[in-house]
Order: structure tokens, then C-alpha cells, then sequence
């Protein structure tokens, strides 16, 4: 008979700060991983995210939490990274807070750093419902991310079997904010704001004030945002 050691699965989980990321770093832990949580300074207009990332992901239990600096300024092309104002009305298509492959570039530094952990899963809190419409959200892409992963390493051509998990991906904000909570979120801590201040306080009126406080009121629940 083997004695064989029962390790605890281990996963990369994406945590940039705002309340869908924690959400899922949440998730990740209650479905029983060791959680190795990943930041990404991609040159995002402010810091108050990866400092909120930097709370959450303590708070919540993460094993380690490594964050990544890649300079996504030096491409722009996008409000968040570029001389480009944030829109504070509903625009129509993809809004130009859309940073160009995001998601492709940080699944892609989370899949690096599972193979070097032994990691076979990755978590994302990309969300297609209440979301912004970006491409890189949508199942179709974590699905594809899925079967790239499994081609483009080493552990996958040895037969390791990497799965992306996208837990909020058929979620509402609203039972994003329930999940969150039922898990020990608090979300007073999170920051979604695309153009947070200094101090993580936010506008209350870009497409990711304006989600998230929609998601507050449809779960009828007090909006624990601050505001400047
Ligand atoms: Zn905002």
C-alpha cells in the first residue's frame, strides 16, 4: 500500500483589487486550493487597486501574492494606460477602457507561474454579464486560454491538464456581491473605480462605478464604496 501524501491542489489566482478578483480569490479558497495570488502593475492609472490587492489577498488567506510589474504604457490604447479620458456616460461597443490583450498577458504570467508552482488551475474574475463587453471576458476566450495552456507548456505535453476557472462568469453583480459576502469578502476594501484616487476613493460615475453600485442595489445591500 502507498503512502501517499494528500497535498492540497494549488491554484494561480488573477487579484487586481476590485471586488470581482477578490471575489474569486474567495471562491478559489472555498473550493479548497492553496492560493497563490497574482497582481499585475501594468501601469494602471492609479495604485490603490494593488493595494487593495495587497489587503485582500492577506486578508483572505492567499499563500503568497507576487505582483508582476509589465509596463502596459509603453503600448496604450487605452483610458487606463493612455492620455485617454474615461467615459462617465454609457458608450456604445467596446469602451475605450479596454486595455489592449490584457487578460491574454496576465493569464499568460499566471500560467507561468502555475507550471513553476505545479499548479494546475488557474482562476480569472472575467464576468460577461454585468461587464463592459471587452472581448477577453467572454467564455469563448477562457476556453481557448484553456486549450493554449495545455499546448504551450510543458506540463501540459507531459499530460498535465490545466483548467482556467472562471467562477463569476455567469454571475450578476448582484450574486457576485452575495458570494463575496457568504465567502468573507468585505468589499469596503475592494477597488473597482477606473479612475480611483490616491486614496482608493471612487468617482461614482465610470462604467465601473456604476456595475458595481447596481450590483449593491439589485442584492439589496448597502453600497460599503467610498466616495470622494
Ligand atoms: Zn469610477
Amino acid at each position: 500500500m502507498g503512502a501517499e501524501l494528500t497535498t492540497t491542489p494549488r491554484a494561480v489566482v488573477l487579484v487586481s483589487g476590485g471586488m470581482d478578483s477578490v471575489a474569486t480569490l474567495a471562491i478559489a479558497r472555498a473550493r479548497g486550493f492553496d492560493c497563490y495570488a497574482l497582481s499585475v502593475d501594468y501601469g494602471q492609472r492609479h495604485h490603490a487597486e494593488l493595494d487593495a490587492a495587497k489587503r485582500n489577498t492577506a486578508k483572505l488567506g492567499a499563500i503568497a501574492h507576487k505582483i508582476v510589474h509589465i509596463d502596459l504604457r509603453m503600448l496604450g490604447g487605452s483610458a487606463l494606460t493612455d492620455d485617454i479620458a474615461v467615459p462617465e456616460a454609457p458608450t456604445s461597443g467596446i469602451p475605450v477602457t479596454y486595455v489592449p490583450a490584457r487578460n491574454t498577458i496576465m493569464l499568460a504570467v499566471a500560467l507561468g507561474w502555475a507550471e513553476v508552482l505545479g499548479a494546475h488551475d488557474l482562476f480569472c474574475g472575467v464576468n460577461a454579464v454585468d461587464y463592459s463587453g471587452y472581448p477577453d471576458c467572454r467564455p469563448e476566450f477562457i476556453r481557448a486560454f484553456e486549450q493554449l495552456a495545455n499546448l504551450a507548456t510543458k506540463a501540459g505535453v507531459e499530460g498535465q491538464r490545466f483548467s482556467v476557472h472562471a467562477p463569476l462568469m455567469a454571475m450578476s453583480k448582484a450574486d457576485i456581491v452575495r458570494a463575496g459576502l457568504a465567502h468573507g469578502v468585505d468589499f469596503s476594501t475592494t477597488v473597482s473605480c477606473y479612475q480611483a484616487d490616491g486614496d482608493g476613493r471612487a468617482c461614482g460615475r465610470c462604467d465601473a462605478c456604476r456595475l458595481r453600485r447596481q450590483g449593491f442595489d439589485d442584492a439589496g445591500v448597502p453600497d460599503p464604496t467610498h466616495y470622494r
